[in-house]
């Protein structure tokens, strides 16, 4: 195999040079300039190649290497092309500059994820070269629209272009990062995300001369009262499956694993643990989070707000309704609840695929021959991703990629949606061998 890492990461300095940010407004992200990018470089190899754009400027790009086995599965490669914005004022280097310094190339996507939608374009574009004919098909999917709600991209295509993203298994975001244990290199494997019930909560109050505020009914007063017992409420801690699975499979000593596989003790736990990024996670992983993000209320200093609109982040657990939500607010508002009025609930409930699939094996397989050691583990991530549309309709769908060890879990998951990020050249020549591996692996060929 000839080493792809010039040409990964030639891509993907085009990619951050783009700057399709996505705000989540309809005229951000002008993902068409990254497809203008990716077409130019599939096309000519024989892969069938085919732009979708809903909106004007947001495109999205299907490139596909059929298969000659209509029984055979399909896998899909989808990486997205947009970016969230940034605050230049913190980055140490031009966040769409794509200067690469000392062995890294910098910008707004390197992690978040154009390091994986370039090496999964290079990848199919080797494969194609190297006259690949697949018993089953490949698709790779260069989608836009991830950092908003999808509607432009996966959500949009999904819905209204089912035959051309149809498939059996898809690898997306953001899996793969190496976590040392004393028994050797893990790779977490995305099979399940938490979902999102976002909500605005409205506390109503009366008017009045604010000269004079003893014995007012102040909206604004009601409303701290309201985040302080939400930013307080302690929902109960839920071991479920893909948990289980995940402390399991790092195969930490008993000391470790049997605190964090019992609900109880494990608030206090996460609330002790010196490493403050492990604790979050562990607390999100197993527990349905409250943030209370925005509020909105009063009209003028001297008036008494009748008024006021919290706005919260609540993210759910596999399973959880939104009824089961609607119950946990109401506990947690107590005795102010029936004066709290919940607008505008969004239901996107978590999703799962199950981890025993030919998928699963394949990915272990080929991280076999590329990280001699490494195990893969099933994890949770506690975001969103596109791999929910996905699985709703009943794909395989796993967060995965490698890394090289110049980057801890840390630093990884602070650079998403962080300042200074960046990826090693390293990781993106082992993630360009991984996909090129993974679809001989699965779909022959
Ligand atoms: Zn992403």
């Amino acid at each position: 195999m000839d080493d792809p890492t010039g040409e990964v990461t030639d891509l993907l300095q085009h990619l951050i040079r783009n700057a399709c940010v996505n705000d989540g407004t309809d005229e951000s992200g002008g993902e068409a300039k990254s497809v203008d990018v990716l077409t130019s470089y599939l096309d000519g190899s024989g892969i069938d190649l085919e732009r979708y754009e809903p909106l004007p400027g947001r495109a999205s790009l299907v490139g596909c290497i059929e298969g000659s086995d209509p029984g055979a599965p399909t896998l899909m490669l989808m990486g997205h092309t947009d970016v969230v914005p940034v605050n230049p004022e913190r980055w140490r280097h031009d966040p769409f500059g794509a200067e690469v310094i000392d062995g890294e190339v910098w910008g707004r996507g390197a992690i978040d994820m154009l390091n994986l939608t370039a090496s999964m374009a290079v990848a199919t574009r080797k494969l194609a070269d190297a006259g690949y004919r697949p018993d089953g098909t490949l698709i790779y999917l260069a989608v836009a629209d991830e950092e908003a709600l999808g509607s432009h991209g996966a959500g949009w295509l999904t819905e209204h272009e089912r035959d051309a993203v149809a498939c059996d298994y898809v690898v997306t975001e953001s899996g793969g990062i190496r976590i040392p244990t004393p028994t050797g290199t893990k790779l977490p494997v995305l099979i399940c995300e938490k979902g999102t019930w976002w909500c605005t909560l409205r506390v109503r109050g009366t008017a009045g001369h604010a000269s004079q505020p003893l014995r007012t009914d102040n909206a604004l007063v009601k409303a701290a009262e309201v985040v302080r017992r939400i930013a307080e409420y302690r929902p109960e801690t839920r071991i479920h499956d893909t948990w289980r699975q995940f402390v399991e499979g790092m195969e930490f000593p008993p000391e470790m694993t049997e605190p964090l596989l019992s609900a109880e003790g494990f608030w206090e736990l996460c609330e002790t643990l010196p490493m403050l990024g492990l604790a979050r996670q562990a607390h999100a992983c197993t527990h349905t989070t409250f943030a209370p993000t925005v509020i909105h209320g009063g009209l003028k200093t001297n008036v008494i707000p009748d008024r006021v609109d919290l706005e919260i982040d609540i993210r759910t657990l596999p399973a959880q309704t939104g009824e089961e939500v609607q119950t946990m607010l109401r506990e947690a508002l107590g005795d102010l609840a029936d004066e709290v009025e919940v607008l505008h609930a969004a239901d996107d409930p978590a999703t799962e695929s199950p981890a025993d699939t030919p998928l699963w094996d394949t990915l272990q397989r080929v991280t076999d021959a590329l990280v001699p050691g490494a195990k893969n583990v099933p994890f949770m991530t506690v975001g969103a991703t596109d791999a929910r549309f996905f699985r709703r309709q009943g794909t395989v769908a796993y967060g995965f990629g490698l890394f090289s060890d110049r980057l801890g879990f840390d630093e990884f998951s602070s650079m998403f949606h962080g300042d200074d990020e960046r990826v090693d050249q390293e990781s993106l020549r082992l993630s360009t061998e991984l996909w090129q591996a993974t679809a001989h692996d699965l779909l022959g060929g």
